[in-house]
């Protein structure tokens, strides 16, 4: 043993290390302190004075996963998903009621750095305005990775509200050890509550993340029916899934300034039919959305029909039209008028 005097700055590593190693600990014990305090069936509603409920918000820079997560939380496609960045433009809330808690989730848009065009400056007041008032901020991001884009994000959180560090994609580290100086890194950059490596295509991990987020969301009366899982219109619903196929099936050649409006939405006993309109801002992406005799725009039709009537429980007549309207993105007051905030 040496009696070698620390320097502070020693004894600071050293305590730092040693929360980090507790982190660890914790997040990789097999579950113990993060089952759900009521993971049980009820058959009636809890008492109004035993409820819980509460808003999460889950934030972090683009194709971190956040649209998965939501998605796989309230269990059932609420918030579309894209290998292409950028593609979720709208505050969507999801919610999933667990025993006598009620969670309520926000996922935003991811915080937009490549252009500061009108939509964009749009897209971050929704980023602001949606962490101000929430009980809980989950901030996810990969595994292993921390960039400029994540930092930005980060800066946004209002310093007051507890939040969890979710490392996404653990399943894309292949040794755990790897992850220790950059959980410390992480350390330095905001007092996290709560350290959670997973993966949200893990149906288990998903589950953890309930039991976790319980304890940061006060006792106070649900907001939703115990069975409500988005409060989006059908509406809203319609034009996300069509701006999901549209994104699925171009790829990376269309711009993401593309947009989906729902020109009529009207049922008829079991039977909904949607009129909906493509709006591109170059003539050459309209060949691109419509493809070779119109190949691709029919399968992107048939596409969202069957996620619709999946949705809905309907049938679905489904209608899809593609027009040209140059240099949206770039005004203002035309942003306003297709429903962004
Ligand atoms: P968002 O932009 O943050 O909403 O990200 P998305 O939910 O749209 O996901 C971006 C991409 O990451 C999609 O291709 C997802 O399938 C993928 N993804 C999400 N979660 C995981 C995960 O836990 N592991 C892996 N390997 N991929 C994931
Ligand atoms: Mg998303």
């Amino acid at each position: 043993m040496s009696d070698k005097k620390l320097t502070p700055d020693e004894v600071a590593a050293q305590a730092q290390a040693a929360a980090v190693e507790a982190m660890m600990a914790k997040a990789f014990s097999k579950r113990a302190s993060t089952a759900p305090a009521s993971d049980v069936a009820l058959t009636d509603a809890p008492g109004l004075d035993t409820q819980r409920c509460g808003l999460i918000a889950i934030v972090g820079k683009p194709n971190v996963g956040k649209s998965t997560l939501l998605n796989a939380l309230v269990g059932q496609k609420v918030s579309i998903t894209s290998r292409k960045a950028q593609t979720t433009r709208h505050r969507i809330t999801g919610m999933r009621t667990v025993g006598v808690t009620q969670f309520v989730f926000v996922d935003t848009p991811g915080f937009q750095t490549r252009h500061g065009n009108a939509l964009n400056r749009s897209l971050n007041r929704t980023v602001v305005g949606t962490v101000n008032d929430v009980d809980l901020i989950v901030f996810v991001v990969e595994a292993g990775q921390f960039n400029q884009a994540d930092e930005k994000v980060l800066n946004l959180l209002p310093p007051g509200t507890p939040a969890i560090l979710l490392a996404n994609k653990f399943d894309l580290i292949h040794r755990r050890g790897d992850i220790a100086p950059w959980l410390q890194m992480m350390q330095t950059k905001r007092d996290f509550a709560e350290f959670v490596p997973m993966s949200a295509n893990s149906v288990k991990d998903v589950e953890r993340v309930f039991g976790i987020c319980e304890k940061y969301l006060p006792q106070q009366p649900w907001m939703y029916e115990a069975d409500a899982l988005t409060d989006r219109s059908d509406r809203f619903m319609a034009a996300e899934m069509i701006r999901e196929k549209l994104f699925r099936l171009t790829g990376d050649e269309l711009p993401y300034t593309s947009t989906v409006i729902i020109d009529k939405y009207e049922q008829e006993g079991n039977l909904r039919k949607i009129a909906a309109t493509i709006v591109v801002e170059r003539d050459g992406h309209k060949g691109m959305i419509i493809g070779d005799k119109g190949e691709k725009l029919k399968r992107m039709g048939t596409e969202a029909r069957h996620e619709l009537e999946a949705l809905t429980g309907n049938k679905v007549f489904l209608e899809i039209w593609v027009k040209v309207r140059s240099g949206w993105a770039d005004d203002e007051a035309r942003v306003k008028t297709f429903g962004y905030e």
